[in-house]
């Protein structure tokens, strides 16, 4: 068999702990023998960022402006047990947040459906994919405990010294405060992601915030979307047969739960935090759920939405088997290959991506699964495979499909 070429590199982000394992199998089994693949790779693995005082996450961030497309493997974010466990030097950044800084990127999560694992809400029949505005609001907050009387205010000096001035209380006992702000540059960045997004994956664009009662800060975000909408975006929308449409938060988590999916729904740093867990959860597993990072200027970073599978690491290097769901990894390699595919023109990398969905989908849908799905699917019986079986059946299906 002729091997798929490739024209331009993408970006290889290797990983940590049981993704690791899983990412060097999904190649050998699912990626080589059919193209001739063509990355440029970065070592993420928590050992590697350490000895190079982490440069070589800011070296694959800038190499994934370089060639539009990455593919990351799941990395460790170091904490204290991990400065101990690896004798790091520094308690070194995540690598997720660290090159959304560089991107400037948003992060979409969608789950990837299967006929066997139902939702909860039983009327979603595609996927809905979360936006996050990943910057400012509560996560960049000062706040403030009141101790008795007194009056708390907002103060805004401008460059000149002149004060502008906004009563928040007159307190008469005990209470808190909280500041935090936004910056219209990111509003900005956040919404042209989302809506080249929509456009690149053909979808409706819901955007909601609480404007009528945050009447400035909420309201920003509402008008900065909607000027932009459209300026840049109405056109190509309307001929896409596509639409952006804008609701209040309350009607669309109405909206959301009556619909059938298939729709992006872009939210505000605390709405996205907590809706993602929401939607991954009724949808059926965090194993099964994608991420995508896209930068305003359109590169795309993929990844799965899941950590390194700590615990399941611990009983592989003990010699002790282990049912890991390598979906959502397998699914960040198609994304980044269709999307190398579509820049280069190469239909041949796109048809194959396509190919390696449904071969893992067919997979599932026969009833071979890891243990994870098989604690949550209708099907009757299914049969369990180990974390190797699972990626080897997804090699047999893609064999008798390409
Ligand atoms: P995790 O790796 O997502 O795993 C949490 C639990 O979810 C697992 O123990 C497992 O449950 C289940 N699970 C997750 N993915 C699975 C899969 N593919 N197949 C089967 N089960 C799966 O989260 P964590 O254990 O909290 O974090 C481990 C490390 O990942 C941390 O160091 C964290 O910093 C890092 N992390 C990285 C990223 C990223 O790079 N994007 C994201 C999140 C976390 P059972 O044990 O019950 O089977
Ligand atoms: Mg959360």
């Amino acid at each position: 068999m002729v091997k798929i070429k490739m024209k331009t590199p993408l970006v290889e982000m290797d990983g940590d702990e049981m993704t690791r394992i899983l990412w060097k199998s999904i190649k050998e089994d699912l990626l080589e023998p059919f193209i001739e693949l063509k990355t440029e790779y970065y070592d993420l693995g928590l050992k590697h960022r350490d000895e190079t005082l982490d440069k070589v996450t800011i070296e694959a961030a800038e190499a994934i402006k370089k060639y539009g497309v990455g593919v990351k493997c799941a990395t460790i974010t170091a904490n204290s047990d991990r400065v101990k466990e690896y004798n790091l030097k520094e308690m070194w950044k995540s690598p997720n947040g660290t090159i959304r800084a560089i991107l400037d990127g948003t992060v979409f999560r969608s789950p990837i459906l299967v006929n066997n694992i139902k939702p909860y809400v039983n009327n979603w029949e595609k996927p809905i994919t979360i936006a996050r505005h990943a910057y400012g609001d509560i996560y960049k907050d000062v706040e403030m405990k009141i101790e008795g009387k007194g009056k708390c205010e907002l103060v805004f000096t401008d460059e000149n010294g002149k004060e502008t001035r906004e009563l928040i209380h007159n307190f008469n006992g005990e209470g808190v405060v909280l500041g935090m702000h936004n910056l219209n540059s990111s509003i900005e960045s956040f919404a042209r992601s989302c809506f080249n997004y929509a456009l690149d994956i053909k979808e409706d664009l819901w955007f909601s915030s609480k404007d009528t009662i945050s009447k400035k800060y909420d309201h920003t975000f509402k008008d900065i979307f909607e000027d932009i909408y459209n300026k840049e975006y109405k056109e190509k929308f309307e001929k896409l047969g596509i639409e952006y449409f804008y609701t209040l938060i309350d009607d669309a988590v109405a909206r959301v739960i009556k619909s059938n999916g298939g729709m992006i729904w872009a939210c505000k740093n605390y709405d996205g935090d907590v809706m993602s867990d929401m939607i991954a959860t009724a949808f059926g597993s965090l194993a099964m759920m994608t991420s995508v990072l896209v930068s305003p200027e359109g590169n795309y970073e993929y990844e799965a939405a899941h950590g390194t599978v700590q615990r399941h690491y611990y009983r592989y290097l003990k010699g002790g088997d282990t049912s890991t769901n390598s979906i959502a990894t397998i699914f960040a390699w198609t994304g980044a290959l269709r999307k190398r595919g579509e820049l280069d023109e190469n239909e041949e990398l796109i048809i194959f991506a396509n190919k390696l969905e449904k071969a893992s989908i067919k997979v599932i849908e026969d009833g071979k699964m890891t243990k994870d799905l098989a604690l949550i699917t209708s099907y009757k019986n299914p049969l369990v495979l180990n974390s190797f079986q699972f990626i080897k059946e997804i090699r047999n299906e893609l064999e008798k499909i390409l």
